[in-house]
């Protein structure tokens, strides 16, 4: 007999739902709407380590020449933290991680700690934006220093070049954003990207999408995806 048969609810399973990404390719945006939409915790990684560093904590000192580099930091911190972060009570319905597993053996973690919960990744979805774009995206990003508004030389200016709409602070360029950092972020970071895809697809769990269209566009496919996991886009 189900628990349902007698008279008990079945928990609800857990949901762990993974976005894959390059940078640029709007995962955080992403990340954040589904959280809102689905009730589930949106964990990333990228914006840990950044708080971490601004905060001028142990795990900030250790990650930050990692991060300017473009380079990963090592799995080790990054599988402690995303440990942690899990444990935490707001996770306990679920997560969207964001960011993480960047390696296969971070996958490979994830996947042991989880099977310690008897739970797994449920659905892995890939936004995919061709590399040139990416760089256009990123290297246009403008950010101002007082107020924090985001801007974008291309598709959202400021009304006078290179000043902020909202205080007339001069605009700037994150140092993670400048081309360079960011081909080299696409260069260092894509093939392990890949290798965690390949990973997750030898269990049939990745679904892709494009990441071209309208942000709205993204959230509404990755829904739908994630609503039919027969999908036959992966
Ligand atoms: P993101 O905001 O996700 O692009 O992450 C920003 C930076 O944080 C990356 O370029 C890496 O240096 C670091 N980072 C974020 N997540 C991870 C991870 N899972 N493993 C290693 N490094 C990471």
């Amino acid at each position: 007999m189900t628990d349902a048969g007698r008279g008990r609810m079945a928990p609800r399973p857990r949901r762990i739902l993974l976005l894959v990404a390059p940078v640029g390719a709007g995962k955080g945006t992403q990340a954040r709407a589904l959280g809102e939409r689905l009730g589930l915790a949106h964990l990333a990684t990228g914006d840990l380590f950044r708080g971490a560093v601004r905060a001028g904590t142990e795990l900030g000192r250790q990650a930050e020449a990692f991060m300017q580099r473009g380079d990963l930091v090592p799995d080790q911190i990054s599988v402690a933290l995303i440990g942690e972060q899990l444990a935490l009570p707001d996770a306990a319905p679920g997560v969207i991680l964001d960011g993480f597993p960047r390696t296969v053996a971070q996958a490979e973690a994830l996947d042991a700690m989880l099977a310690g919960q008897r739970t797994a990744v449920e659905q892995v979805i890939s936004i995919e934006v061709p590399d040139e774009e990416l760089v256009r995206r990123v290297a246009g990003r403008r950010v101002c220093p007082t107020c924090g508004t985001p801007y974008h030389l291309d598709s959202d200016p400021p009304s006078r070049p290179g000043v902020c709409d909202r205080d007339g602070t001069a605009l700037v360029q994150r140092a993670d954003d400048r081309e360079d950092v960011v081909r080299a972020r696409l260069a260092r970071q894509g093939p392990p990207m890949q290798d965690v895809l390949a990973h997750y697809r030898q269990r049939g769990l990745v679904r892709s999408v494009d990441g071209r269209q309208a942000i709205h566009r993204v959230t509404e496919e990755i829904l739908r995806t994630l609503a039919d996991p027969a999908d036959p886009a992966a």
